[in-house]
């Protein structure tokens, strides 16, 4: 019997968005206890057959505060993840990589690449040609947000409606706003666009970038003045606008219970404890207890020291893993401490 082999998909925030109002008396009480949660989605790769089996079925792991993550990397370097097809503005079919092919260009193949509909999303705005299904999607209102990092970088970007709390969770904003509600998706990325050239607000903020923060962040009070600093002068920008299709909002973002401890980092312990995680995913044996989480960036605790660590856990897209019993190496950090 050969150990079971899963292709990382990533971690997603798909579950729903906590509720930033009590509800009222009469409402039923749903879905509570899933506000705010995040899985690892695997994919079963059924057995070790050079690539010829027929693709496997999803699973998710729960990243809850307390999940214990043990895994071990099973193969060299990254497989495809297949493409995914745009029906509508909830509906959209993944279709798995038929070759299971090495990936090429981040984590598809060079097929799977071309056939993503997501690839063509970012030119719908400059008279790009979309299928009907992604133009559905595309057509439904979006959201321009002002999006703060751990350590103050910061963004513009666009949700889409049904997205508008997700996008920023799986981002990792320690604070962020919304700042322009749109038509559709063509009128949001105009806007973004030109938040871009006369704000000079970046629409990406490298996710090595936000782990590297998070492990030496500042204080969460400072980010939010940044934020809401940004956000008023990208208000006041959007109010010179004569087009129409947008309305200006002026709305925060909640933050996620989970990743309430990877963000706040008032305290010496946080300070004086946190290390970037030091070993690399891409071989070996790991194993950690994730206390928080910050988009894939997890706030993860090892056997045998009290230190805090953050470990990347996008980095696991692609590859191939064995779930197990595993650790991870105490590192050297803990003796040069004491
Ligand atoms: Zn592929």
């Amino acid at each position: 019997m050969t150990d079971t082999r899963y292709l990382v998909h990533g971690v997603f925030w798909d579950g729903p968005a906590p509720a930033s109002a009590p509800a009222p008396a009469s409402a039923p009480l749903q879905g509570e206890s899933d506000a705010g949660r995040a899985v690892l989605r695997l994919q079963q790769v059924s057995g070790d057959d050079g690539g010829r089996t027929a693709p496997g079925a999803f699973t998710e792991l729960a990243l809850d505060a307390g999940t214990r993550l043990g895994f071990r990397v099973a193969a060299d370097g990254k497989s495809c993840l297949g493409h995914s097809k745009v029906h509508g503005p909830a509906d959209r079919d993944h279709v798995s990589c038929p070759a299971r092919a090495p990936a090429a260009r981040g984590s598809q193949c060079e097929r799977c690449f071309v056939l993503d509909d997501s690839r063509l999303i970012h030119d719908f705005h400059r008279g790009g040609r979309v299928p009907p299904g992604l133009r559905a999607y595309l057509m439904q209102p979006h959201w321009l947000y002002i999006a703060t990092f751990a350590g103050g970088a910061s963004k513009v970007g666009t949700a889409s409606h049904l997205r508008k709390w997700h996008r920023l969770a799986e981002q990792g904003a320690v604070v962020a706003r919304y700042v322009a509600r749109a038509d559709d998706g063509r009128v949001v990325r105009i806007l973004e666009d030109m938040v871009t050239r006369d704000a000079g607000l970046p629409q990406q903020v490298r996710s090595a970038a936000k782990a590297a923060a998070l492990a030496g962040p500042a204080p969460a009070a400072g980010l939010d003045a940044l934020n809401r600093r940004l956000a008023g002068e990208v208000r006041e920008l959007l109010s010179r606008v004569p087009a129409g299709g947008f309305g200006i909002v002026d709305e925060p973002w909640l933050r996620p219970g989970l990743a309430e401890a990877a963000c706040l980092v008032d305290g010496a312990r946080a300070r004086a404890g946190r290390h970037p995680y030091p070993h690399a995913l891409d071989a070996g044996e790991h194993g950690f207890e994730v206390t928080s989480l910050s988009g894939s960036c997890a706030l993860a605790g090892l056997a045998g020291t009290d230190l805090d660590f953050i470990v990347n856990l996008g980095l696991l897209k692609a590859k191939t893993i064995v779930l197990g019993d595993y650790g991870s190496d105490v590192p050297a950090v803990q003796e040069s401490l004491f």
